[in-house]
């Protein structure tokens, strides 16, 4: 059992696995979560395949949204469907927000504020998982789920002696600091709507992959005090023009946009990391703190360096401007890579501490 603790109020990610090593599955495996439910004691269990890698994450509630805790699991939803709640919790909801993942959220009344220091996500058997809500008021919770979590064969003992957990959360205390509400940055999710943008190994979607890391950044930021926008937060057409208008309107600090390559002919050794720039000292500095940063993520994607470019973005927008392409769908090292979110997430990480790092010695 690994106790996870976190300082409130900022972004926690708190990972699992019940394996040593991370797997991918193949994109279009069904889902493995094959039961839930929610206690009238106000613990959240699922029932999952054998040894399948769990994500947890939780989110404080902000404006008219309560608290949110999510888990993802591997593997495909055939039917996204939201269930109404009831006492503390408003409702949940289970999504497929990624190609190949299983997405279960539940959503808690404004009310309700829960600690995420004492939120653990234990596996109780290679196949049962439970997560306890402390500090919620269960008086008036009926338990709800949707299947069986109940197993035969689960045998507690002999399980608990095979969890392995391993902690991999990325804590956005450990980010540089910047002046608190000073700054504001536009993130940029490449293509969108009709223009999937590249297609990769297992049919991958750039403007898929690129919003999810486009969101991961902009929470990342947010939780430091900087002020994000996003010039899509859902998957719209969007024109390469609008973007440069947005961001020119913004008075932004920088413009990032964020894609993923892809290489003709599929060549699959083809793998790596870029970041570019168009013009200027500060676009070259910001370009280089995001690729240094980028680099140093765990995987073995090559580092493919800062370039610079002419790409419309980048060149039309009047403030410092990078364009970011975190790997290469085609490729069998990145598609692999940029499949499993807690990589995303770690990139995102970085790009975040790649922004930060500029404003701190810019400003
Ligand atoms: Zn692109």
């Amino acid at each position: 059992m690994w106790l996870i603790k976190s300082k409130s109020k900022t972004w926690f990610v708190l990972v699992v696995f019940l394996l040593t090593f991370l797997n991918s599955l193949p994109l279009s495996a069904a889902s493995v979560l094959a039961a839930w439910l929610i206690t009238s004691e106000g613990v959240l269990k699922l029932r999952t395949s054998a040894n399948a890698n769990l994500n947890a994450y939780y989110q404080p509630g902000y404006k008219n949204i309560g608290d949110r805790l999510w888990i993802d699991f591997p593997g495909e939803l055939i039917q996204p469907r939201k269930l109404k709640g009831n006492g503390p919790i408003k409702e949940i909801r289970l999504g497929k927000p990624f190609v190949g993942n299983t997405r279960l959220v539940v959503e808690f009344d404004q009310n309700v504020s829960l600690n995420p220091s004492d939120l653990k996500l234990l596996g109780k058997s290679p196949t049962l998982w439970e997560l306890r809500l402390t500090g919620l008021n269960v008086f008036n919770l009926e338990s709800f789920g949707e299947g069986d979590v109940t197993t035969k064969t689960s045998n507690l003992t002999l399980a608990s002696s095979r969890n392995r957990f391993l902690n991999n959360r990325l804590n956005s205390n450990s980010l540089p600091n910047v002046e608190t509400g000073r700054f504001k940055i536009i993130i940029d999710p490449g293509h969108g709507g009709p223009d999937t943008g590249a297609i990769g190994l297992r049919g991958v979607k750039e403007t898929d992959i690129v919003l999810d890391i486009s969101k991961k950044v902009s929470r990342y930021l947010s939780s430091k005090g900087v002020a994000v926008q996003l010039t899509r937060t859902k998957d719209i057409d969007l024109d390469l023009s609008e973007r440069v208008i947005i961001a020119n309107k913004s008075y932004a600090n920088a413009f990032i946009s964020i894609h993923a390559n892809a290489v003709r002919g599929y060549r699959r050794d083809v793998s790596g990391i870029e970041t570019y720039f168009y013009r200027g000292y500060n676009g070259k500095n910001l370009a280089n703190k995001i690729q240094s940063e980028l680099v140093k993520v765990p995987g073995g994607s090559p580092d493919r360096g800062v370039r610079q470019s002419r790409f419309f973005v980048i060149k039309h927008t009047h403030m410092p401007a990078a364009l970011v392409e975190v790997g290469f769908l085609t490729g069998r090292v990145d598609s692999r890579l940029l499949s499993q979110q807690t990589y995303r997430d770690q990139i995102a990480f970085a790009i975040a501490k790649g922004i930060l790092k500029y404003l701190k010695e810019t400003y």
